[in-house]
C-alpha cells in the first residue's frame, strides 16, 4: 500500500511552521481519538496515520530526511516485504507517549484508556548499526546480511521468564496491569490510567523464575538478518527493520534495527550529489590531435572519445551513468572533468620540440569571435 504524503495526512502545507503542525496533529488526534470511536477500525487507522506524520514532521532532522528522500528517507526502506518498512509500526503506547507533548502534561507514559485492556507491553530497545557499502552497490542496491549480536528470547523458557511457564496472577491489579481513574481534561471526562507498582503493569508475576535468564525472558544471541538495502541510498541514512531489534523481556514486542549507512570512498571516482565526478589527465597531444581514452564507471571501464582541439576544463557528461534516484525515479550522470596534463621535467629533446612549438601560428591561444568583439570595442574605447 503506497503511503500518503505526511504533509497531506496533516493537511498543511511544505512550509508549515512547527506550531501550525502541532495544531494540525492535535486537531487530528481529537476528532479520531478511540475513545471518541470506540470500534472504529477506518478511525483508528486515521489516529495511527497522524500519529505517524506528525512523529516524523515534528522532528527537524525526520522532516528534513522526509523533505529530501520521501518516506524511504524516514525508515520506510522498500524490498522489505511486510509492512514495508515502519509503515504502521507505531503502537498505541508510542502515540499516547507523544501526548505529553502535545496536549502539555498528565497524558504521558500511561495514556489514555483507549483501545481496551491496558495491560503493559513489554518493549525491546532499537538496535543502530553502521553497514558500509561501496559505491557499485549503493548504485545497484544490495542484500546484506548482517550479524547481529542482540537481545534474543531464552530458548528454555520460551521468553516467559517463568519455570515451567507458570505465573501468578497480580493480587493487587487482578491481572490488569493498571489501575484506573476516571480525570477532568480539556477533551472532556477521560479514562486514565497509572501503571501497576506491584507487576508494574505486567498483570502478572513469576512464580519460579527460569534458570537460564533468570526470570528476564532474554538471553544475549546472535541473528544474521538479511536487509535489502534500495539503490541510491546515501551516507548518513538511516533504514529501519520493524521488529528486528532487542527482543523484550517476557515475551513483549521486540524493538527495531536501525540500519546506518557509511559510503566507502571510490578510489577513482566522486560522488556528488546523484552524480559521479571522474577527474580525467590527458597529454596535450592527445587533446590536440583527439584520442580514444578509458575511464572507469561504476559498471567496469567504457572507452570515449577525446575530440581533437578539446579544451582543457571541458566537462563531458554520461547520461545516466551515475547513482539512481532513492524513489526510483532517474538516475544521476557521471561527468567527466578533462584536464590537459602539462609535464614539468623535460628532456633536452623534448625542450626543443617545445620550443618548435612555441611560435607556430596555430598554437598561440585564439580569442572566439565574441571575446574578440567585445575586446575590439574595450580598444576603442580607451584609445
Ligand atoms: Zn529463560
Ligand atoms: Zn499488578
Amino acid at each position: 500500500m503506497a503511503k500518503r504524503d505526511f504533509y497531506e495526512i496533516l493537511g498543511v502545507s511544505k512550509g508549515a511552521g512547527e506550531d501550525e503542525i502541532k495544531k494540525a496533529y492535535r486537531k487530528l488526534a481529537i476528532k479520531f481519538h478511540p475513545d471518541k470511536n470506540p470500534d472504529d477500525k477506518a478511525a483508528e487507522e486515521k489516529f495511527k496515520e497522524a500519529a505517524e506524520a506528525y512523529e516524523v514532521l515534528s522532528n527537524a532532522e525526520k522532516r528534513q530526511r522526509y523533505d529530501q528522500y520521501g518516506h524511504a528517507g524516514v525508515g520506510g526502506a522498500s524490498g522489505q516485504g511486510g509492512g514495508g518498512g515502519y509503515g504502521g509500526g507505531m503502537n498505541m503506547d508510542d502515540i499516547f507517549s507523544q501526548f505529553g507533548d502535545i496536549f502539555g502534561g498528565g497524558f504521558g507514559g500511561g495514556g489514555f484508556g483507549g483501545g481496551g485492556g491496558g495491560r503493559r507491553v513489554n518493549r525491546g530497545s532499537n538496535l543502530r548499526i553502521k553497514v558500509k557499502l561501496n559505491l557499485h552497490e549503493i548504485a545497484n542496491g544490495v542484500e546484506k546480511k548482517l550479524k547481529v549480536t542482540k537481545h534474543v528470547a531464552c530458548n528454555t523458557c520460551k521468553g516467559s521468564g517463568a519455570k515451567n511457564g507458570n505465573y501468578d496472577t497480580c493480587k493487587i491489579c487482578n491481572g490488569t496491569g493498571t489501575q484506573v481513574r476516571v480525570q477532568q481534561t480539556i477533551l472532556g471526562a477521560m479514562k486514565t490510567q497509572t501503571t501497576c507498582s506491584s507487576c508494574h503493569g505486567e498483570g502478572k508475576i513469576i512464580k519460579d523464575k527460569c534458570n537460564t535468564c533468570h526470570g528476564d525472558g532474554i538471553v544475549r544471541g546472535e541473528e544474521v538478518i538479511s536487509v535489502n538495502i534500495p539503490a541510491g541510498v546515501a551516507e548518513g541514512m538511516q533504514l529501519s527493520m520493524n521488529g528486528k531489534g532487542n527482543a523484550a523481556p517476557r515475551g513483549g514486542v521486540n524493538g527495531d534495527l536501525l540500519i546506518l549507512i557509511e559510503e566507502e570512498e571510490h578510489p577513482e571516482l566522486k560522488r556528488e550529489s546523484n552524480n559521479l565526478i571522474y577527474h580525467l589527465f590527458i597529454s596535450f597531444p592527445d587533446a590536440a590531435l583527439g584520442t580514444q581514452v578509458e575511464i572507469p564507471t561504476i559498471d567496469g571501464k567504457v572507452k570515449i572519445k577525446i575530440d581533437a582541439g578539446t579544451q582543457g576544463g571541458k566537462m563531458l557528461r554520461l547520461k545516466g551513468k551515475g547513482i539512481p534516484e532513492i524513489n526510483g525515479y532517474g538516475k544521476g550522470d557521471l561527468l567527466v572533468d578533462v584536464n590537459i596534463y602539462t609535464p614539468a621535467n623535460l628532456s633536452a629533446e623534448e625542450k626543443k620540440l617545445m620550443e618548435g612549438l612555441k611560435t607556430a601560428k596555430n598554437f598561440q591561444p585564439n580569442l572566439n569571435k565574441k571575446e574578440k568583439s567585445f575586446f575590439d570595442r574595450m580598444k576603442e574605447y580607451f584609445e
